[in-house]
């Protein structure tokens, strides 16, 4: 999500005349777009900025913002606290930044972070840096409410809004012709996605799965991914339009965050093990190749060995591809500070974790030793980071394939059979360009 703003941001910018540099060395301007979701992010932050002051020594002219979550989170305390900030901007308001950047003078800070009920940016056409010409980003909504009682996101980015349809449709359009061949549509909860259509003639609803279909439906060579889908709102008919679509890759992140009914309950994610379970069924019954990937937290308020037990049982019964795993991080001002206990002792989280961690290294070496012998369209992003002479990719499934360059180049699709894999990557030979 981030990322995607940053090249938000970048687009505003460049409009008005400002030049991106790769280097914080060449800039007059250093914006840090941050994430306030655990302690860890914000405190990464405050050690770049700390690690900045010798560069201001050197350019006293340069001016430094802080965006994005930790921003809209902190307000003013974090100019207080960071006497190198000049201005902090919120998610909704990025606007504002070619007005704030010519308006900050000497010892002035200057802050912006109203939150919207309507702003999706969808008329900004996201500046593409860092890229790798093939994989873009697509933000199709801002905001959840869903309030999980551990999380920061609907204080930090609002209300849950979405963007009109044809303006992510011709977004995509646009990235295909110039050669991309991926694009990920992104949102905090995909599922939730709703644009009412209303003109004289015409009167509809489109949910996620008619506008995944939109997408879908610009060239059988794009491939749509789509993050984050909330267990509760992941529909049948979702499923069965993921199944009519081979370019609608075969990769569902569905976030489990605890095996134990007691523990969801408590983190207002409102489903049951039972319930997300179906949903397991169902994603294996519509798409048998899917892979599933998920976030689990280790260690949430009053988690007994017998929740963690359940949150084991979980990823022994899931068998999951691939999983982001975390210990609890209190966040100030979630339903957790203000009504539950912090109360498991940081030894039992770590080896809880590590517990998870240790379970889920076998499953995915399992998985991917399971996928031995079999063929896979690979859309092939770059060179391989140990060896020049090898290519990677990734098939539908998300997994990465590494194999030898012969006459092939990024962007490309070439089918290839795995022959070795370790538990995070897949090993193969070309066995057919396109
Ligand atoms: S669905 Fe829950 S965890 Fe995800 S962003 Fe919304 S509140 Fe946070």
């Amino acid at each position: 999500m981030n990322f995607a703003d940053s090249e938000i941001v970048g687009a505003i910018l460049t409009k008005e005349g400002y030049t991106l540099c790769k280097e914080c060395g060449e800039a007059d301007y250093i914006l840090i777009n941050t994430c306030a979701i655990r302690d860890n992010a914000e405190q990464r932050i405050r050690k770049r900025l700390k690690e900045l002051k010798s560069l201001q020594r050197q350019r006293a002219w340069v001016r430094i913002g802080i965006l994005g979550c930790m921003a809209e989170r902190l307000k003013q305390k974090l100019m207080d606290e960071e006497e190198n900030v000049s201005f902090i901007v919120g998610p909704d308001a990025y606007r504002q930044l070619p007005y704030m950047l010519e308006h900050i003078h000497d010892g002035e800070k200057l802050a912006e972070t109203l939150l919207s009920d309507s702003e999706t940016y969808a008329d900004i056409d996201p500046v593409r840096y860092d890229t790798n010409g093939i994989s873009a980003y697509i933000s199709i909504m801002r905001g959840c409410q869903n309030y999980c009682a551990y999380c920061v996101v609907p204080y930090t980015r609002g209300r849950e809004r979405s963007r009109d349809p044809q303006s992510i449709v011709r977004e995509a359009r646009e990235l295909f012709e110039k050669g991309y061949r991926e694009v990920t549509l992104l949102g905090q909860n995909v599922n939730s996605y709703r644009w009412n259509v209303d003109t004289e003639s015409h009167k509809a609803e489109v949910g996620f799965p008619q506008l995944m279909e939109m997408v879908a439906t610009i060239s059988p060579l794009l491939r749509v991914r789509f993050a984050t889908s909330h267990p509760k709102d992941l529909s049948d008919e979702l499923l069965q339009v993921m199944a009519r679509h081979d370019n609608i890759c075969k990769c569902i992140h569905l976030p489990v965050q605890s095996g134990s009914e007691r523990i969801l309950k408590l983190m207002n994610r409102r489903y049951t093990p039972q319930w997300y379970l179906d949903r397991i069924d169902a994603i294996r019954h519509y798409l048998p190749t899917c892979s599933i990937t998920t976030d689990v937290i280790a260690g949430f308020c009053t988690e007994t060995e017998k929740d963690h037990t359940e949150t084991l049982n979980m990823f022994r019964r899931v068998r999951y591809d691939y999983a982001y795993m975390f210990k609890f991080s209190m966040r100030p001002d979630t339903y957790a500070a203000k009504h539950l206990q912090d109360d498991v002792p940081d030894d039992i989280k770590t080896r809880r974790l590590e517990e998870i961690i240790a379970l889920q290294g076998q499953i995915a070496l399992e998985n991917n030793q399971r996928e031995i012998g079999k063929e896979y369209e690979v859309l092939i992003e770059g060179v391989s980071h140990r060896s020049d002479k090898q290519l990677f990719g990734r098939n539908s499934q998300n997994k990465v394939i590494v194999f030898d360059r012969g006459n092939l180049k990024p962007g490309q699709y070439a089918k290839v059979r795995v022959l070795r894999c370790t538990a995070a990557t897949l090993i193969g030979e070309v066995i057919e360009n396109r």
